[in-house]
C-alpha cells in the first residue's frame, strides 16, 4: 500500500520544463532514497510536492495517503502529514523556535479538528524532542535559525519534525555540511521519528555516509526530470564507487 504515488509528472518553472514524466511509489513504512547528478530535478521534486509557487505541474498525478496531493494548498499538504526538510532552513528573526513551532504544530491540529496544545504541553513535547536531537532547549529559545551553525539549523529543523510527527518527510540533502557527529545525530533522528509501519521518508542525498545511519528500503535515480533505475540499499554503494555515468550506462 503506497502512501506516496508519483505518476508521470511533469513540472515546469518559468516555462522551462524540469520534471520530464517522474513515476516513483513509496510503501508505507519504507524509505527510498533519491540520489543523481546535479541539476536533475531532485529538489524541484521536493518543492513540487510542497507546492511551492511558481513550480507548475503541466501533467501526473501525485496521491498521498489517499488524497489528491496537487489539489491542496501548501498548508492542507502541511496539515495532512507531509513535512518538508529543505537544503537552505530560512532564518526568521523576531520569531522564537518555541513560538514558530507551537503555533505551526497548532495550526495543523486545528485543521484536523483537534485541540490545540497549552503551553506546558508544548513546551514538554518540544523537551522530548530536543532531547532526541541532543539540541540544548536553550537554541529553541532563539530567533528561529539566526546565528544558527549549519548543524544546528539541521538538527532544529529535526526538532520540528519531530514536534510535527508527520507521515511523510521529504529530506533534501538534510546531511549537506554536517559534521560526523551532526550527521549520525541527524540521521538517529530521522530513524526515531519516521520509521513506522505508517509513515515514509523521501531521502534525498548524494553521501552513502548518511544511508549507513538511515538505511533505506530503496534507491532510485533521478537523473533528467524522471527516474532511469530503482534499485536496493547497494544501488547507492554502486553508485558512490563507479559514478552516475558508468551505472546509468549500464541500465
Ligand atoms: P538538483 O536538486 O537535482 O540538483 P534542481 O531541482 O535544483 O536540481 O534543478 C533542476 C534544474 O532546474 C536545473 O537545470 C536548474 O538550473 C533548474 N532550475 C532550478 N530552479 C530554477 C528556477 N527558479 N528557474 C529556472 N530554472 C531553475
Ligand atoms: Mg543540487
Ligand atoms: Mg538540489
Amino acid at each position: 500500500n503506497p502512501i506516496l504515488e508519483i505518476e508521470n509528472l511533469h513540472a515546469e518553472i518559468d516555462g522551462k520544463q524540469i520534471l520530464n514524466g517522474l513515476t516513483l511509489s513509496v510503501a508505507a513504512g519504507e524509505v527510498h532514497a533519491i540520489m543523481g547528478p546535479n541539476g536533475a530535478g531532485k529538489s524541484t521534486l521536493a518543492y513540487v510536492l510542497g507546492g511551492r509557487p511558481g513550480y507548475e505541474v503541466t501533467q501526473g498525478s501525485v496521491r498521498f495517503a489517499g488524497q489528491d496531493l496537487l489539489a491542496l494548498d501548501p498548508h492542507e499538504r502541511a496539515a495532512s502529514g507531509l513535512f518538508l526538510g529543505f537544503q537552505y532552513p530560512v532564518e526568521i528573526p523576531g520569531v522564537s523556535n518555541v513560538q514558530f513551532l507551537r503555533e505551526a504544530l497548532n495550526a495543523q491540529r486545528k485543521y484536523r479538528d483537534e485541540e490545540p496544545l497549552s503551553g506546558g504541553e508544548f513546551l514538554k513535547l518540544a523537551k522530548e524532542k530536543a532531547g532526541l536531537l541532543k539540541l540544548d532547549m536553550e537554541m529553541l529559545k532563539r530567533n528561529v535559525n539566526v546565528g544558527f551553525s549549519g548543524g544546528e539549523k539541521k538538527r532544529a529543523e529535526m526538532v520540528q519534525m519531530g514536534i510535527l510527527d508527520p507521515k511523510f518527510a521529504v529530506l533534501d540533502e538534510t546531511d549537506s555540511g554536517l559534521d560526523i557527529d551532526a550527521l549520525r545525530i541527524v540521521g538517529e533522528g530521522i530513524n526515531a521519528i519516521m520509521r513506522a509501519p505508517d509513515k515514509g521518508v523521501l531521502l534525498i542525498t548524494h553521501y552513502q555516509r548518511l544511508l549507513d545511519v538511515v538505511k533505506p528500503d530503496k534507491v532510485s535515480v533521478l537523473a533528467a526530470g524522471r527516474i532511469v533505475q530503482t534499485g536496493g540499499p547497494e544501488l547507492a554503494l554502486r553508485l558512490e564507487n563507479e559514478g552516475y555515468d558508468a551505472v546509468m550506462a549500464e541500465a
